[in-house]
């Protein structure tokens, strides 16, 4: 049932040897001379935490002032958290003035530089939105592989998605959570707004419960899948947002068998923590008190687990047999006043996570009560999840995606998009596409140029401390 893919990076598609970077790599990330940087230098925070922690550049950067600083040097700095409070005071002000920083404006200049189609290579297409397709790409100077989703101007304009696709965009650039999906670079063609998103190779949570053998995971994926939910909820909690689309075509996997959060376009962050009203999601996986027109929290996205972890264990939704017809009404009412079926393929901690998380009210709902997420995680049913190592990456998924597999429909199964026609495009949509258009995000980017060496290599200085040179390749 899974096809085979023949590209399997942009590496083996540019016939192995570099790392699938241009050749004009380094020309493309040259540093601008450090008189050009001064502006950027006189306006930008002094904020310790910002530079220093959490740019990942920046950090590389104070560590390696720190080691040449005979008095810090045995401090270890690199390694421990403990030390910010001394460190931000006398070592952060000198740093300041040194070649280090200097360094540091160069990097964040090469990173403002505009962002075009032509930063990326397109490969293959990966799936279709509401808006337009979603595309394997590469950057160019780095050889780093992304998925780009792709929004369409008119067709965005002619269904009133504006709001909702900066939305996303505006969402998902504050965030940096290993269980949601980054946003590295939000650019504009003439077409289309383009988000470029974490590539996730190993198809969505659906196609993998209902296309690859019978209906369903077995148990420790199950388990596995649900934990790494918990904490990318978690992670949007904290920041007081609720999701909203929980459901398995929306949780995507990578290469390894880890799973993300993705397709954040009905997620709303709550304001001053008050509640929110809105019929929105998918009608088979909206919670009771959505259906309800009622205010809520965080509420219906612990629903959501609950219906995403019967799903993945009874190889059907809750609420509807495979293939039944239903009209809105009576899912509605199914939601709101019926209880699901647990059958043997349920164990007892899996039933009864299920029954506490789809409780109908959301003021008796796991999650939801006053030990939050804590009450998820000690559940019996994640007896076995250790979620401190989990949350640090270091547990092997239970099943790894084979990398020669595509892991969804054909593509020509995909219908092709279709060109909106009759929608003209006005000076006033400007504005909006500005407020999109603003290229690379930080952490991620910075996250790129160190991953795949670039940052390793071209960060050179000169002999014994001597100012950086001002190479020309
Ligand atoms: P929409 O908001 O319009 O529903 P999605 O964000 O869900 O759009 O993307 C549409 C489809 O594109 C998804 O169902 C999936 O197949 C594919 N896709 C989306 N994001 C990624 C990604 N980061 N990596 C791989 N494929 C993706
Ligand atoms: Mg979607
Ligand atoms: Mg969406």
């Amino acid at each position: 049932k899974v096809r085979e893919n023949r590209i399997l990076n942009g590496n083996q598609w540019f016939g192995g040897g570099g790392k699938g970077r241009s050749w004009k790599w380094r020309r493309m990330l040259r540093f601008p001379h450090i008189s050009q940087c001064m502006e950027l230098g006189n306006t930008i925070a002094r904020d310790y935490s910002s530079l220093c922690v959490k740019q990942p550049i920046g950090r590389q950067l104070f560590c390696l002032f720190c080691q040449s600083k005979p008095e810090l040097r045995h401090l270890n700095v690199c390694a421990a958290n403990d030390l910010h409070e001394f460190l931000s005071g006398a070592p952060f002000l000198q740093y300041l003035q040194s070649m280090y920083f200097e360094r540091f404006l160069q990097w964040k200049m090469v990173e403002r530089q505009p962002v075009t189609k032509h930063t990326f290579r397109q490969y293959r297409m990966l799936g279709k939105g509401g808006f337009g397709e979603v595309w394997a790409c590469q950057v160019r100077a780095s050889g780093k592989m992304y998925a780009c989703k792709k929004l369409e101007k008119t067709h965005m304009k002619k269904r009133r998605g504006e709001a909702m696709a900066l939305n996303e965009k505006q969402i998902l650039e504050k965030l940096n959570s290993r269980f949601v999906v980054s946003l590295a670079y939000a650019y504009e063609t003439k077409q289309s707004l383009c988000l470029v998103l974490s590539i996730m190779n190993g198809g969505d949570l659906r196609f993998h419960i209902y296309n690859i053998g019978p209906p369903g995971l077995e148990p420790a994926r199950v388990r596995f899948y649900a934990a790494e939910v918990c904490c990318g909820l978690h992670h949007l909690h904290q920041r007081n947002i609720v999701y909203r689309d929980l459901k398995p075509e929306n949780i995507l996997l990578d290469d390894n068998g880890h799973i993300r959060i993705s397709d954040l376009g009905l997620a709303v962050k709550l304001s001053g923590g008050n509640l929110v009203r809105g019929r929105v999601g998918t009608l088979g996986y909206m919670a009771p008190e959505v259906i309800g027109h009622e205010y809520y929290g965080i509420s219906p996205d612990w629903w959501g687990l609950g219906c995403l972890v019967y799903e993945m264990t009874a190889g059907r939704s809750p609420f509807k047999r495979q293939g039944e017809q239903l009209t809105e009404k009576e899912m509605e009412r199914r939601i709101q006043e019926t209880e699901e079926v647990y059958r043997k393929t349920f164990s007892s901690e899996t039933e009864d996570f299920c029954r506490s998380l789809l409780t109908k009210d959301p003021r008796q709902r796991l999650g939801c009560g006053r030990c939050g997420v804590e009450g998820v995680k000690s559940h019996p049913f994640f007896s076995t999840i250790n979620f401190r190592r989990l949350d640090a990456g270091v547990i092997e998924p239970p099943f790894k995606p084979n990398p020669r597999a595509v892991y969804c429909k054909d593509v020509q199964d995909i219908d092709e998009f279709s060109t909106v026609k009759g929608v003209i495009l006005e000076r006033t949509d400007d504005d909006f596409y500005t407020k999109f258009n603003t290229g690379c995000v930080a952490i991620p980017w910075q996250t790129e140029m160190i991953e795949m060496g670039c940052f390793k290599e071209l960060n050179v200085f000169g002999p014994h401390g001597s100012r950086p040179p001002d190479l020309d390749w």
